[in-house]
């Protein structure tokens, strides 16, 4: 099937009648193969403008030296692969933000013009709520889904157009750029079990009340609401209501009883790692009223002056927006891009900033101690290169003196023993200039616009600024 000329989505089995009996459940084809005739079918990896046959029984064939070339290809059809996730005939469903989505599990055949695909569901939040009754819809943003481990055999011309699903771990700290439009997981479904996991809102601020990023309606106060603060720390990585810390007290003592200033405390939460970076450290740690300087009701201190006294560290090479984000609060706020808000948050960017300033600690800049310890290994590296190339091992033959190869390899272990050490240290790309000077400008009015409260995290193993 589906060599040029022929149509997907328009064949017989797609003008069945769709009643649906259940979420998901479409009246299944009398010709819809057993289990048994599955595991005897041909396996495909793709479907589209010709397919090969599986000449392993072991592994699925694929398209890529398949009959004829891509330009004979009809421009219409398209192409399916394994792994997919593609928009599902569902009659009246089509035109509404409930529109049936699967994940293609594996392509089977009996015959050319008889395809089939395994489909694993992602699931609605209304056939959700339809099966599981403690479930409530509106956790869920009108175009989530859950994934599931409930699956179907439907032709391949029930599948209508190739999708993407993006997977949205919000402890993640490079989530997905989401938008309105996007279709995203962030839970699965274990069909026979009932069971959704983890349940909308259980790894949610202290409150437990789920976030849905994209809500129906886009009220300003309802979504200011749902602001949440995020500690980055890697042993915290969660999410919190403004609104709830507030209410509970998560907020900073007066600031006099902290040695630095809130920048230099939010650039202290690491994000990988569950200890604060060391060099601030002591400027975070509250000053007890025994503390001599908690009395003399000091101004706390800039980042500048908090490392002004490291003449080995420099920040010259970053751009001034970078350092500026790198201690700004990680925040969120459901509906669609507004100003400096996001409903994924700002995690990412600020994620990236702090990581610069903790390789520029470390002296991972032109002219920092470890930017020359790396310039030496390298240079050390392109001279035993240099060595190993002027061996000329490949004339030694067999039976001849063996010394050269023994050279070589000696060469070649202290090359490797240079690398291995490459790998202590951490590396990331230089900073994209223009991004950050575009950015500059709208630092002012994120600050202004974000106004963000003194929190703190409620772990009390961490209570550090958020
Ligand atoms: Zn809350
Ligand atoms: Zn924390």
């Amino acid at each position: 099937m589906a060599r040029a000329g022929n149509s997907l989505g328009v064949g017989r089995k797609s003008k069945r009648a769709w009643t649906r009996r259940k979420a998901h459940k479409s009246n299944v084809p009398e010709d819809t193969p057993t289990e048994l005739e599955w595991a005897r079918m041909d396996k495909y990896s793709a479907v589209a403008g010709g397919w090969n046959a599986d000449t392993d029984s072991d592994s699925d064939s694929d398209i890529s030296g398949s009959t004829g070339s891509s330009s004979s290809f009809s421009p219409e059809i398209m192409e399916l692969r394994k792994g997919d996730d593609v928009i599902m005939l569902c009659g009246d469903k089509a035109k509404t933000d409930d529109v049936w989505i699967g994940k293609i599990d594996s392509i089977r055949a009996r015959a050319e013009h008889d395809v089939w695909v395994r489909i694993g569901w992602y699931w609605a939040s209304l056939d959700i709520a339809e099966y599981i009754k403690s479930f409530e819809s509106t956790t869920f943003a009108p175009l989530e889904r859950a994934s599931s481990d409930n699956f179907d055999f439907v032709p391949v011309e029930d599948c209508i157009r190739a999708t993407h699903v993006y997977e949205y771990d919000e402890s993640d700290l490079e989530p997905p750029d989401l938008e309105p439009t996007s279709y995203f997981v962030r839970s699965h479904l274990w069909y026979k079990r009932r069971h959704l996991e983890p349940k909308p809102g259980a790894l949610s601020c202290i409150c437990f009340r789920a976030y849905n990023p994209f809500p129906k309606v886009l009220l300003e106060s309802l979504l200011d609401e749902d602001i949440m603060h995020f500690c980055p720390r890697s042993s915290c990585r969660r999410w919190y209501h403004r609104n709830c810390l507030l209410a509970q007290g998560s907020v900073d003592h007066p600031y006099s009883n902290y040695r630095g200033d809130r920048g230099v405390r939010l650039l202290s939460v690491n994000p990988d790692d569950s200890a604060p970076c060391a060099l601030l450290a002591w400027y975070c740690e509250p000053l007890a009223p025994s503390d001599p300087e908690y009395s003399m009701s000091l101004d706390p201190v800039d980042l500048r002056s908090a490392i002004s006294g490291n003449d080995h560290i420099s920040l010259a090479h970053l751009p001034p927006a970078l350092v500026r984000v790198a201690q700004f609060p990680i925040v969120r706020r459901p509906g669609p891009r507004h100003a400096c808000w996001s409903a994924v948050g700002n995690v990412t960017e600020v994620t990236l900033a702090r990581r610069f300033i903790y390789a520029a600690f470390e002296g991972l800049y032109p002219g920092g101690r470890q930017y020359a310890e790396v310039e030496e290994l390298v240079k050390q590296a392109g001279e035993l290169e240099h060595r190993v190339r002027g061996l000329d091992v490949d004339m030694v033959r067999d039976g001849e003196d063996q010394s050269l190869v023994k050279q070589e390899n000696t060469l070649l272990d202290d090359l490797l023993e240079l690398i291995k050490s490459l790998d202590t240290y951490t590396f990331l790309a230089s900073p994209y200039s223009p991004y950050w000077a575009a950015r500059e400008l709208q630092l002012d009015e994120d600050v202004e616009a974000m106004a963000a409260p003194p929190l703190v995290c409620p772990n009390p193993d961490c209570n550090n600024a958020i």
